[in-house]
């Protein structure tokens, strides 16, 4: 399954412990020069490492995929004064607490801001936070009242926060809410359960899910090494319930930023899992995320080595999210190399320069000639 070197059901269970506050760290085989060094990064930002994820680190790898999307990097309190705080503009477009409307037919719905797991690299790390409130039934009424009163919204985006950390009751409570608000068709989930806490997908989750609406989850996978078999059972779960699912990756400097890993992740993912790997967002522009960015040029060359050497469907969209709440740019590499009128010249995914003259419909249409007629007229002459 996974490239991990552990035997991933077999985690060492001394450091399986969940992590939820700085102190538990003390339990980790950390170096202690390595946590005197973090000290100030641990004490900033929100820290949780479910015990399922947290046993898949291979302690002896200090380059560890998971370590470094989990444990705290003094890197994280270096401020770039070009990165931004609100980096997607998710405040800029909320028109009421809790949804982000940014296009026309689909809003984001928060019904609670805390996560299953604090990753390093979260790009709503600061609004996350600030964030102490957590669900209630009233702080959700203005944003279902919103959603019921703007009939152009077909799809409720659930993401957070982590949604799937609510208790099912709640889970219940919002799904029958949202039903009941006849012009939605669609409800997706964005998390990052099914990665770090996967047992907690069974068939009481998929009941408090299931009903009027389609469901779509889409996980958080970043490297192959999440993938155990824990997480197979869940996706198997999801799958059987008749659920949508895709996968969102952020490409990571250090953990998954070679064509490599990204093609056996995503291999894993629609092969193993069952789940289309949707976007590869490139790192936003978050404050202490510099560490973590790659280039957009670094990102466009490693997905030229994934189209065309991968199946289509285990591609996924490259994209950018521009500051200000401008909306999702889909990134390259472009394989047109030229065009003049209605002749094209493309790169094929292999490098080959190709030319394609376009047909199109000619005005006036030019009468169909029959090779017969022709020849007809030729003799008469
Ligand atoms: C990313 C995002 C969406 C979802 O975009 P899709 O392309 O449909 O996946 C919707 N609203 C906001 C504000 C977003 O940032
Ligand atoms: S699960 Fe998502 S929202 Fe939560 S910390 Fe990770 S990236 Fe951020």
């Amino acid at each position: 399954m996974s490239s991990g070197k552990r035997q991933p059901e077999q985690p060492s269970r001394a450091h399986a412990q969940a992590v939820w506050r700085p102190t538990d760290l003390d339990g980790l085989p950390i170096d202690p020069s390595e946590r005197a060094r973090n000290q100030a990064a641990e004490q900033t930002f929100n820290i949780r490492i479910p015990k399922h994820y947290l046993s898949q680190i291979d302690w002896d790898n200090p380059r560890d995929p998971i370590r470094l999307q989990t444990i705290p990097q003094a890197e994280e309190l270096l401020f770039d004064p070009r990165e931004l705080t609100d980096p997607i503009g998710d405040r800029a477009h909320s028109p009421v607490p809790r949804i982000t409307h940014r296009y026309p037919d689909r809003v984001l719905l928060y019904p609670t801001y805390q996560c299953a797991v604090y990753c390093r690299h979260c790009f709503r790390k600061e609004s996350l936070s600030d964030a102490s409130d957590q669900f209630s039934e009233e702080l959700l009424q203005p944003a279902l009242s919103y959603i019921a009163a703007h009939p152009e919204v077909q799809e409720v985006i659930v993401t957070g926060g982590d949604p799937l950390i609510l208790s099912n009751q709640r889970l219940t409570y919002l799904r029958t809410q949202l039903e009941a608000i006849a012009h939605l068709r669609m409800i997706r989930f964005h998390t990052r359960v099914p990665v770090v806490t996967p047992q907690r997908v069974d068939q009481g989750l998929v009941q408090a899910l299931k009903g009027r609406l389609m469901v779509c989850v889409v996980t958080h996978f970043n490297h192959p090494q999440e993938i155990v078999p824990a997480c197979k059972d869940a996706a198997q779960t999801l799958r059987e319930a008749g659920f949508v699912l895709l996968n969102q990756t952020v490409l990571l400097r250090g953990i998954n930023d070679d064509a490599e890993t990204l093609k056996t992740l995503c291999r894993e993912l629609f092969y193993t899992l069952g789940i289309k790997p949707y976007y590869l967002h490139h790192c936003d522009l978050t404050r202490g995320l510099t560490h973590f960015r790659t280039t957009i040029e670094e990102g466009l060359d490693i997905m030229q080595k994934l189209r065309g050497y991968m199946s289509g469907p285990c591609v996924p969209q490259y994209v950018l999210d521009l500051p200000g709440g401008n909306g999702k740019i889909p990134l390259g590499p472009s394989y047109t190399v030229g065009k003049e009128g209605h002749s094209y010249t493309f790169r094929n995914y292999q490098g080959k320069v190709c030319s394609y003259q376009e047909v199109v419909p000619q005005n006036p249409p030019v009468k169909q000639s029959d090779p017969q007629s022709e020849s007809d007229a030729s003799q008469q002459k």
